[in-house]
């Protein structure tokens, strides 16, 4: 258990003095007067610990609701970047599905008229949506981080 000290100005000398609670009464080491320590002191200077006491504490509170903020954001964030990333990769998959079986079935065929080697030049369009909407991602990502 620790001692709670009071502090308390000499009257003699002027010497501030910490002096343990709950004593009445104390001698300064400086003069060597003997101090009456008065109740309403000891409360006056117990009400302005606790009040920067509760202030240290509502600050507290309050960083660490802002940091659980900025948190949650950056969580948001990361869920829309991988989201989007994902769809990009979805894309220009279905890019490269659509121009490799476009063009195997179009070589299966061996009708070089018919529709399998349109859909490999169609392909070509979502494999580049996919990338650019990676690329985006990524961007914005290393943009935040500054
Ligand atoms: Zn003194």
């Amino acid at each position: 258990m620790s001692v709670q000290f009071v502090s308390v100005k000499c009257p003699e000398c002027g010497a501030l003095l910490n002096i343990e609670e709950g004593r009445s009464q104390a001698f300064c080491s400086y003069c060597g007067t003997k101090i009456l320590v008065h109740n309403d002191n000891e409360k006056i200077y117990r009400h302005i610990d606790e009040a920067g006491i509760k202030q240290a504490e509502t600050d507290r509170i309050i960083r660490l609701r802002q940091m659980e903020l900025e948190e949650k954001a950056r969580e948001e964030e990361m869920k829309a970047k991988t989201f989007k990333f994902k769809m990009g990769l979805i894309i220009g998959a279905i890019g490269v599905l659509m121009m490799v079986v476009g063009y195997m079935l179009g070589d299966a065929t061996g009708d070089s008229d018919s529709g399998f080697y349109m859909i490999s030049l169609i392909g070509f369009f979502p494999l580049m949506a996919g990338g650019s909407i990676i690329t985006s991602a990524l961007r914005n990502k290393s943009d935040k981080k500054k």
